[in-house]
């Protein structure tokens, strides 16, 4: 039995004020659910606030999650960036890797996120990896390829054993920020074959215990059609987890 979870992608978006409030009115509101893992991802500045507020507020059960880190995991001359070290120390637990604006911004590659996801791993965190095809690839039906190749590299070199403390978020970038769901059907269709490579990789029973998250215009109208699916295991957020109601209403809807 896979637990549901569901992750607030803030991306470039709330002052500290703010972000502080969001968190803490998110945590207030679900903390009687026991029955789903709940994180959210600040932008880097407010990762600490956020973590602090959280824990001095007594909230253990709203983690934290960065957008990015850097692959080397504890310091160094790399101007600009953060360690997982540095994660660690802030309070945070989880880090979303390859998101696709960072794929298509900032030159992230297949590569550079299996080496982020091994050293997330390696050091305490929970990587969030992110995959998910083009609206060009889905026409013309390459989505399945695009898709067993992300997997693939994303996971290459990692341990079977390790598998499942990793979380697979599938975001059709097509469905990114556009208004525009998956069908559940479309996005199960996906999710299972994702599994179905899981298995080929590390065998049935660890296959069934890798979490795989939809993204991709997720809000509370359309997240039990989602959530129901047998593969689909929780949430990547963006737009609908700036807005505490929204995003209780999601935690509510998927907790089991
Ligand atoms: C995302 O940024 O990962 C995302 C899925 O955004 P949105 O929910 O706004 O489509």
């Amino acid at each position: 039995m896979r637990r549901h979870i569901i992750a607030g992608n803030w991306k470039m978006n709330m002052l500290l004020e703010d972000a502080v409030a969001l968190a803490t009115g998110v945590a207030q509101n679900t903390k009687e659910l026991g029955g789903v893992d709940l994180v959210v991802a600040p932008a880097m500045l407010a990762v600490a606030p956020v973590a602090k507020a959280l824990k001095d507020a007594g909230f253990t059960h709203l983690k934290v999650a960065t957008q990015n880190m850097h692959t080397v995991p504890t310091k160094g001359a790399y101007t600009g960036e953060v360690s997982a070290q540095m994660l660690k120390d802030a309070g945070c637990d989880f880090v979303i890797l390859g998101h696709s604006e960072r794929r298509q911004y900032f030159g992230e590659t297949d590569a550079g996120v299996n080496h982020k996801a091994k050293v997330a791993l390696a050091h305490g965190l929970t990587p969030i990896i992110c995959i998910g095809e083009t609206l060009a690839e889905r026409e013309a039906e390459r989505t399945f390829d695009r898709i067993e190749f992300q997997v693939r590299a994303a996971l290459a070199g990692i341990d079977d054993k390790n598998l499942p403390a990793l979380v697979l978020a599938y975001e059709p970038i097509w469905a990114i920020g556009t208004g525009k769901t998956a069908s559940p059907e479309q996005a199960q269709e996906v999710h299972a074959f994702i599994r179905s490579i899981l298995s080929k990789l590390a065998g049935d029973e660890i296959a069934q215990q890798v979490r795989i998250q939809y993204g991709g215009s997720v809000k509370p109208a359309n997240i039990s059609d989602l959530i129901s699916q047998p593969d689909i295991d929780g949430a990547l957020v963006g737009g609908a987890s700036l807005k505490v109601s929204d995003f209780v209403s999601l935690a509510v809807s998927s907790n089991a």
